[in-house]
């Protein structure tokens, strides 16, 4: 089979490769639909989780199911089908503990173009197919399926990580597509202000559609300067980071109010540290909490979201701002990733509508 594939650190091109071997518990996917990610530019360009030879990219996509192993229970060939990026072992002791993203180790969960071949091929592999499939609604295209596999679950956990409630003031750091989800996620939990930093037309519009209430951009001065000054000095009671390096946690803690969290997921791709400033977090004791989370996947949470969409309390219709046809458009779609051309949240390739 075909597969656009990460040749070696900053090299990319179409590859040969054998059609994934199905488990008795796991299903081969062919694609419908495929969508690059800002963390397929992090792991090809800037090496961020290291060497991978001809790994096929990918993480973010729906298909149609092409073979199931014999104890798959709920999945059958023909079966449309949604898939989070995050695909955990559910038997793990790390999944009964709350945490199947880290299911074996640090991050376990994270699979696709990482620990084995990605999305970006004429067939997938989705290990434990009846808690990591689930079946696409008829009124959710396949490109809305799409920003199930990951926008939507990572921008909603960030809003989960920084426990937003009712009336909160809230930051939300990177308006790209992950930082959008973010946006209408804590809308949804009853943020009363959504503070925005971004400056692109295409992210403002989309934001405030969200419910992003304030715009704020961090070419024009420090993050925690411009927040104080629009709450009267007194700051956010939470953020959400979802853009931006290792230097966004300092001026996020200055601009959160003593109580505040953060929940962060961005994928730091490059840096050793991150700094902490000691007096802005209360010299050790400013309950000021910082949590980073890569997303829970999973059947039960992808459903769910989708029922949002389905039910048309979320329209994930304006992330879809380049829209290709055909499978071999995979490549064109990734570089306009990289490039982040002005007008661009998030390419989508449609095989099958
Ligand atoms: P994106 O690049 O489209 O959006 C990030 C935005 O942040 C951009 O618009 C950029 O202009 C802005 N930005 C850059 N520097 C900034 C700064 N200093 N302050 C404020 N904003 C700044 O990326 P995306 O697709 O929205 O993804 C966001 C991040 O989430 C990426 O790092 C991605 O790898 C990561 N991610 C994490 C998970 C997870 O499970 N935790 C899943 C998917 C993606
Ligand atoms: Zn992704």
């Amino acid at each position: 089979m075909k597969g656009y594939a990460m040749l070696k650190i900053g090299e990319t091109g179409w590859i040969e490769k054998e059609r994934p071997v199905c488990g008795p518990n796991d299903a081969i996917i062919r694609p419908l639909a495929l969508s690059p990610c800002t963390s397929d530019v992090h792991t090809v360009w800037e090496g961020a989780i290291g060497e991978r030879e001809n790994m096929i990219l990918g993480h973010e996509g729906c298909g149609v199911v092409d073979e199931v192993g014999e104890s798959v229970k709920d999945f059958k060939v023909g079966d449309r089908v949604m898939v989070a990026a995050i695909t955990p072992d559910w038997n793990s002791v790390e999944a009964q503990s709350g945490f199947p993203m880290h299911s074996g180790e640090m991050l376990g969960g994270w699979k696709f173009s990482n620990f084995k071949d990605g999305v970006f091929a004429e067939y997938f592999h989705v290990n434990d197919a009846d808690g990591n499939l689930a079946h696409l609604p008829d009124n959710i295209t396949t490109a809305e399926a799409c920003m199930l596999s990951d926008m939507v679950p990572t921008g909603f956990h960030g809003a989960e990580l920084a426990d937003i409630q009712f009336g909160d003031t809230v930051l939300v750091v990177g308006i790209g597509p992950v930082g959008l989800m973010a946006v209408a996620g804590a809308n949804l939990r009853g943020a009363s202000r959504i503070i925005a930093v971004g400056s692109r037309p295409v992210t403002i519009e989309a934001a405030k559609g969200y419910g992003a209430t304030d715009f704020i951009s961090y070419k024009e001065g420090p993050i925690d300067e411009q927040v104080l000054k629009l709450t009267d000095g007194k700051g956010v009671d939470k953020a959400i980071i979802a853009g931006g390096g290792v230097e966004t946690f300092e001026p996020v803690i200055k601009a959160l109010k003593p109580g505040g969290k953060i929940g962060n997921v961005n994928y730091l791709g490059s840096g050793t540290y991150i700094n902490i400033p000691r007096a802005e977090w209360g010299v050790g004791m400013g309950h000021k909490q910082i949590i980073g989370g890569l997303m829970p996947g999973g059947r039960y949470r992808l459903e769910k979201l989708a029922s949002l969409i389905s039910n048309k309390k979320l329209d994930v219709k304006p992330l879809l701002t380049h829209k290709f046809n055909g499978f071999e458009h995979v490549e064109e779609a990734l570089m306009l990733m990289k490039d982040k051309p002005k007008d661009l949240i998030k390419p989508v390739v449609v095989i099958e509508e």
